[in-house]
């Protein structure tokens, strides 16, 4: 009987006249209960998001199905979700660009989060056809190339899985340097976690598109800088795997272009050094990726780890005006209207916010101390309480919280911020 009525209301000229709405879970949402309330994963804008108490308990009230009709005292709520992707209501609520810190509602300043990881980083493979300047992941790469076998990604398979992540990555690497590689990590992926491809777009992006779209997953696309000039400096190609008439930002731009046609999710994602983190440039790409139909776009300040931490290579290295520059960006974008999220890693203040799995299956952490990474194999026995063990022993937990929920922008950002 109450389902009865539900409907009635649902379609009552009344309902819509009074403003309240019905509403249900955002395709593919993944929320992990928190003690504050919920963490939640968005994978259309790749985003996650941190929900005080009241907002938790909202979503924990609806399915993925359209659900009843919102108390009056709720619809502004829902709303709110629907305005950052988290629920769909009907009528209709637009989503909008969102370019601040990733709290709903009353969440704490620097938010304790439970000790499980949000994201793990597998590598398809240790080959890659460009060679950046910066590459953060060399170390995990050069070694491995020469021995790259089969059973080494069934170990990254096998480590993936006993990884209690939201989100896997499918990254290397170049995953479409390996497209078969690839397309067996995001089948094994897919089933327990969200999949983001992060890829430079040099490749058969084509040939992946079908599997993409089967498992919703969102693809991540590296660029630097609006001036291809710029951009393939800090990107070169490798001759060893791609003709030099190859360019990584025509390669890069292509694939964002073919992922929106194809309505397949990207962002776009940017290293930020001394030769690309002027505010000018940084707007000129914004506008580029906005124009190319992009709605999010994450930005890391150069880490000193990898190939930016060999002798040389300190000139690549970006000085503390940076954060500023990019907390001006997400303050410029916001107040511009332009209609694309800003996320900002922080990773360079804490290098070890991340955890990797290597293309032989090792669980990988960057430590700060001796710049290069911390690699050890995962036992086939009680492999999900090792992980966790070296997740807590390794992994910063509040650069991991940052990284993810866009802690290094002030909170105070001038975006519109759900309250309910
Ligand atoms: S595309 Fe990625 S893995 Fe390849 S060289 Fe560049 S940063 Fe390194």
């Amino acid at each position: 009987m109450d389902a009865i009525i539900t409907d009635f209301r649902a379609r009552s000229p009344h309902v819509q006249q009074a403003g309240l709405v019905r509403a249900r879970r955002a395709d593919g949402l993944r929320v992990r209960q928190q003690p504050f309330g919920a963490v939640v994963y968005v994978p259309g804008r790749d985003r996650f998001f941190a929900l005080d108490r009241r907002h938790a308990d909202l979503l924990r009230g609806i399915g993925t199905t359209l659900t009843g009709i919102m108390p009056p005292d709720e619809t502004e709520a829902f709303r709110a979700l629907a305005e950052l992707g988290i629920c769909v209501t009907d009528p209709p609520t637009p989503e909008l660009p969102h370019a601040a810190r990733a709290h709903v509602g009353d969440v704490p300043d620097v938010p304790v989060l439970t000790p499980y990881p949000l994201v793990v980083n597998c590598f398809t493979t240790a080959h890659c056809p460009l060679r950046c300047t910066y590459c953060h992941a060399d170390d995990l790469m050069s070694g491995y190339r020469d021995d790259e076998r089969d059973a080494g990604l069934r170990e990254v398979i096998r480590v993936a899985a006993a990884t209690p992540a939201m989100v896997g990555v499918v990254t290397g690497g170049e995953p479409l340097a390996r497209p078969d590689r690839a397309e067996r990590l995001i089948t094994a992926l897919a089933g327990e976690k969200a999949v983001v491809l992060d890829t430079s777009g040099v490749g058969d992006f084509p040939r992946l598109l079908p599997l993409l779209r089967r498992h919703a997953v969102h693809v991540r696309v590296s660029v630097d800088s609006a001036d291809p000039a710029v951009n393939d400096a800090l990107r070169p190609i490798n001759p060893g795997y791609v003709g030099r008439w190859v360019s990584a930002h025509t390669s890069a731009l292509d694939t964002l272009r073919r992922a929106v046609r194809a309505g397949v999710p990207c962002s776009a994602q940017t290293v930020v050094t001394t030769r690309n983190g002027d505010l000018d440039g940084l707007l000129r790409l914004r506008d580029l990726l906005v124009a190319a139909g992009v709605r999010t776009w994450v930005l890391h300040t150069v880490v000193p780890a990898g190939k930016a931490a060999m002798p040389g290579r300190a000139g690549l290295l970006t000085g503390p005006g940076t954060s500023t520059v990019l907390a001006e960006l997400a303050r410029r974008t916001a107040e511009d209207g332009a209609p694309i999220d800003v996320r900002v890693t922080g990773t360079h203040r804490a290098p070890h916010s991340v955890l990797l799995i290597s293309a032989a299956g090792e669980l990988a952490v960057e430590d700060p101390a001796r710049r290069g990474k911390t690699v050890s194999r995962v036992p086939r026995l009680f492999a999900r309480q090792a992980v966790l063990r070296r997740f807590r022993a390794l992994v910063d937990a509040r650069g991991h919280a940052d990284r993810y929920l866009n802690g290094t922008l002030d909170v105070s950002s001038p975006v519109r911020l759900p309250t309910g």
